[in-house]
């Protein structure tokens, strides 16, 4: 079993009370905080402006005397498994919700959240241990006949061999996603259990497979590192696994985020990345510094998306390779993140310097639930978030 962790098990509304009654603000008061910030502080303002557009509205409903009981056991925060406010508080949230639209000018990325939906009570300790003991028994379920296991025996390599790290190895990806698609096999079955050491050497392995692989084709000079881990997540195999890619140029959505970097650097003269920083430290959603920095992003592509922006690589700075470690680790064993996305995309091999490396990671939800938490909205409109930005900040700085 995984440590026992310091949850944050409930996502209430748009205050976070800590211990010693200090108010920290939620994503619902936005518009508040940016108001603070235009007086105090106008160049970020502007800057943030200049990126972000923020909107808020309320949407409103009426409910049926027969559906309003049900409606507060629904959505009522449950204490012991009771609800513990009446039916006029709850239904009060219900019947006027706040909506918050954020966007981004020039990658396109845009989010919803909705103060209910943050409202909506988290997981229980329970449920959570439930889940863990869900996973345990499915890795071992799945541990004898794994084909990951046994990688020299039971999976296909590339054409100049394999790659040994410590803690790992490589091997072509049988049903490969791109020409040069590859895997990286850790040693352990278990996907969630992993050290500092065995993830630094995950990725020194993708640079050594990276290095590779350009030898071999030139042409080839995009790295791509991801990381599914468990199905909900996309993962084929329970079997702890990394993908590695080399690309001739960057990979379509990364690319149109490129692109509207360029357009800001043409028409802003300024570094789309110091200040998609500047904006997330302005309004408290930021760790770190410009060099090495982690944001609570505005616009999440799905739930507690945290993003590392560096200077330097993380398949050599150890510096970096502490914090994804260290961020990772915040997910699963804070935040009880057990099913998540990670991606590594940055300049091409021979292009260190004209872009920093992003290290993007999302939590996919839990295994005990059998919705999707991707639908048409988050493929073809707008990403609906239920986390908010502010409880993931709250996480990463204890
Ligand atoms: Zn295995």
């Amino acid at each position: 079993m995984v440590k026992f962790p310091m949850r944050i098990f409930n996502n209430h509304p748009t205050i976070l009370v800590l211990s010693g009654g200090v108010e920290l603000p939620g994503i619902g008061e936005l518009e508040k905080i940016l108001e603070d910030l235009g007086k105090a502080d106008p160049e970020s303002f502007q800057i943030f402006s200049d990126i972000f557009l923020v909107e808020s509205s309320q949407g409103n409903m009426l409910f049926p005397e027969s559906f309003k009981e049900k409606a507060r056991e629904y959505f009522g925060i449950k204490k012991d498994g009771r609800v513990i406010e009446s039916q006029d508080q709850v239904l009060g949230r219900l019947e006027r919700q706040g909506i918050i639209s954020i966007y981004n000018h020039w990658t396109g990325e845009g989010s919803l959240f909705n103060s209910l939906r943050a409202e909506r009570p988290g997981i229980s300790r329970d449920e959570w241990e439930n889940e863990l003991r869900v996973i345990d028994e499915q890795v071992k379920s799945s541990t004898p006949g794994c084909d990951f296991c046994q990688p020299e025996k039971y999976t296909p390599e590339d054409v100049f061999g394999r790659i040994k790290g410590r803690h790992c190895i490589t091997g072509a990806n049988i049903a490969k996603y791109d020409a040069w698609s590859s895997i990286i096999f850790f040693n352990r079955h278990h996907p969630l259990r992993f050290n500092y050491k065995e993830v630094a050497d995950y990725l020194e392995t993708g640079w050594s497979w990276f290095l590779r692989v350009q030898e071999q084709d030139p042409d080839y000079g995009y790295p791509t590192f991801l990381w599914n881990c468990l199905p909900r997540a996309g993962a084929s195999q329970i079997h702890g696994h990394a993908q590695i890619l080399m690309s001739k140029r960057p990979y379509a959505k990364f690319r149109a985020l490129l692109d509207g970097v360029t357009r800001y650097r043409q028409e802003k003269d300024r570094d789309y990345f110091q200040d998609l920083y500047r904006c997330h430290q302005a309004v408290g959603l930021a760790t770190g510094d410009v060099d090495l920095g982690v944001i609570a992003s505005l616009t999440p592509v799905k739930e507690k998306e945290l993003i590392i922006l560096s200077q330097k690589s993380p398949y050599q700075s150890d510096r970096v390779k502490k914090t994804i470690y260290s961020v990772l680790r915040i997910f699963l064993d804070v935040l009880g993140v057990t099913s998540f996305n990670l991606s590594i995309m940055g300049p091409g091999l021979d292009q260190e310097k004209d872009a920093p490396h992003l290290v993007r990671m999302v939590d996919r939800g839990s295994m005990l639930k059998n919705t999707n938490d991707i639908g048409a909205m988050e493929l073809y409109g707008s990403s609906v978030i239920a986390n908010d930005p502010y409880q993931v900040i709250k996480a990463l700085r204890q």
